[in-house]
C-alpha cells in the first residue's frame, strides 16, 4: 500500500505511522526523521537543512525532494510506503506525482489526521523536541495552514479523514478500519 499521511504538526502522525508501518509491513518514511538523522550524522544535507528546521520553516523543496526520491527508490519501499511529512506543499505534491509516474505507481490513499489546535500545541509542548518551543510551534502551525492544508483539496476524493483525538490505540484502530473500505 502506498499512503501519504497528512495533518498539522503535533497531530500524532509520526506515532501512528510507526504502528501502521509494523501492522501493514511497509516502511515509514518521515522527512522530519530523515532530516534529523542527517543532522545527527553531520552530513552536508543535514547542515543545509538545520537552520530551516530550527526556525520552524520549510527546508527548500529541491533538497527535500531529492532526499525523498532517493529514499523511495530503496528496495524496502518498492511495494509500499507510508510517507509522513512529504508532500507539505502543492508544489511538493506535484513533484511526488512526477516521481510516482516515473516509477509507474500511484497512491492508494491520503490519510488526513484531524485535530484541534489546542490539542496540537499541548502535544508539541509535551514532547520536548529541540524545535518544539512556542515560537517555532506557532510558525509551523502557520506554515501548515497556508502551505499544507491546501493539500486536502488537492487530493480530493483520495482523502481519508481520521479524527486524531483520543488514545493512540483508538486512532490506530480507526485508521485500519478506514483503510479496509
Ligand atoms: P512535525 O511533526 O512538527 O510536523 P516533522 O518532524 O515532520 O515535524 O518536521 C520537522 C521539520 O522538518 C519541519 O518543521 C521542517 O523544517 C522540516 N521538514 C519536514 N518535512 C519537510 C518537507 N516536506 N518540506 C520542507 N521541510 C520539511
Amino acid at each position: 500500500m502506498r499512503l501519504v499521511l497528512l495533518g498539522p504538526p503535533g497531530a500524532g502522525k509520526g506515532t501512528q505511522a510507526v504502528i501502521l508501518s509494523e501492522k501493514l509491513g511497509i516502511p515509514h518514511i518521515s522527512t522530519g526523521d530523515l532530516f534529523r538523522a542527517n543532522i545527527g550524522e553531520g552530513t552536508d544535507l543535514g547542515k543545509e537543512a538545520q537552520e530551516y528546521i530550527d526556525a520552524g520553516k520549510l527546508v527548500p523543496t529541491e533538497l527535500t525532494a531529492r532526499m525523498v526520491k532517493a529514499r523511495l527508490q530503496e528496495d524496502d519501499a518498492k511495494d509500499g510506503f507510508l510517507l509522513d511529512g512529504f508532500p507539505r506543499t502543492v508544489e511538493q505534491a506535484d513533484i511526488l506525482n512526477g516521481f510516482l509516474e516515473e516509477f509507474g505507481t500511484k497512491l492508494d490513499g491520503v490519510i488526513n489526521y484531524q485535530v484541534s489546535e489546542d490539542v496540537v500545541v499541548e502535544r508539541m509542548l509535551g514532547r520536548g523536541r529541540a524545535d518544539d518551543n512556542e515560537d517555532t510551534i506557532r510558525t509551523r502551525l502557520e506554515v501548515y495552514r497556508s502551505e499544507t492544508a491546501p493539500l486536502i483539496d488537492y487530493y480530493g476524493d483520495q482523502i481519508i479523514n481520521i479524527t486524531a483525538e483520543g488514545t493512540v490505540e483508538d486512532i490506530n484502530a480507526r485508521t485500519l478500519e478506514a483503510l479496509q473500505h
